[in-house]
């Protein structure tokens, strides 16, 4: 099917227990890899791509990739860009075609995210385009955006005020988890959760998935989340199994690109079927209500 809205891929999952994936992708190989996981289990997908990826991979070539891995699949596959607090970038987004964008203005002061946020909200929206919007940053940094302290933190109702008054569509707030590999025991935050959706409809969304237990994913799928992000697991997978079979190939002193990317692709649908099992997605519908462009 065609790729449909992020919103939608969410708003399914709101209070059945699950959560989608969102798995940040690399490369082509990494897209078609994941979707195909995704389709052979029956779990719905959010293909994320940092900033740094599509400066690397180019627009057209991942929009593409995601297009036509989504049109081969019976899933629902959504493209969204992850952590920009890059104005341009978010309009290049919408453009060229993603279904949703994380606007990530935690480096700005409370009006101005506040305003900031408002802005790229119009602009998505008038594209049919998705917003998840971030005004607290979660600490870590992820593809060179973000900062180790927590530079901004927000009263629930603060958030939620900002996010009514913006009409953004997904929200992502600290939840005492961090980007990267955890160095010592995070203090999580499910409540957080609980009392954001008591209050309003937002979709809550989890950053800094990797190195939390299946039953810390469990408090927060129950607390209300609906997308999980995982970036780190997979680049950790993908460059850990090209590395162990390159070091075959200079054993053999056989040089053979394709048979590279075999391992690669497997690593990275072993990844996302072991997720989407952890997150209960698996077997369920996802495909959302209509198709974008
Ligand atoms: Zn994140």
């Amino acid at each position: 099917m065609p790729y449909v809205n992020t919103l939608d891929l969410v708003t399914a999952a709101r209070g059945q227990g699950y959560a989608v994936p969102a798995i940040n992708i690399v490369d082509p190989l990494t897209i078609k890899a994941v979707v195909e996981a995704a389709d052979s289990i029956g779990s719905p997908v959010i293909l994320q791509t940092s900033v740094k990826t599509v400066k690397s991979a180019g627009a057209g070539v991942l929009h593409f990739a995601a297009k036509d891995a989504a049109e081969s699949a019976s899933v629902g596959v959504s493209l969204h860009l992850d952590h920009c607090p890059d104005r341009e970038m978010i309009s290049h987004a919408i453009k060229s075609g993603w279904t949703s964008v994380l606007f990530d203005a935690s480096d700005r002061d409370f009006e101005q995210a506040r305003k900031e946020t408002a802005e790229v909200v119009n602009e998505a929206h008038d594209a049919g385009v998705s917003v998840e919007s971030e005004i607290e940053n979660i600490i870590g940094v992820e593809d060179g955006v973000g900062s180790d302290t927590a530079r901004h933190s927000y009263s629930v109702d603060q958030l939620i005020e900002v996010a009514l008054f913006t009409g953004t569509d997904l929200m992502a707030p600290q939840l005492g988890t961090a980007h990267g590999m955890y160095t010592a025991q995070p203090v999580l935050l499910p409540e957080r959760v609980r009392e954001i959706v008591s209050k309003c409809d937002l979709a809550v969304v989890l950053h800094g998935g990797t190195g939390l237990s299946n039953a810390e994913f469990d408090e927060f799928i129950d607390a209300g989340v609906t997308k999980i992000n995982i970036s780190t697991a997979l680049k950790r997978a993908y460059m850990k199994t090209a590395l162990e079979y390159l070091k075959e190939c200079e054993a053999s002193n056989k040089w053979e690109p394709v048979k590279l990317f075999d391992p690669m692709i497997a690593a990275s649908k072993d990844l996302f079927t072991t997720f989407a099992g952890t997150f209960h997605s698996a077997g369920q519908d996802g495909a959302g209500k209509g198709g974008a462009k």
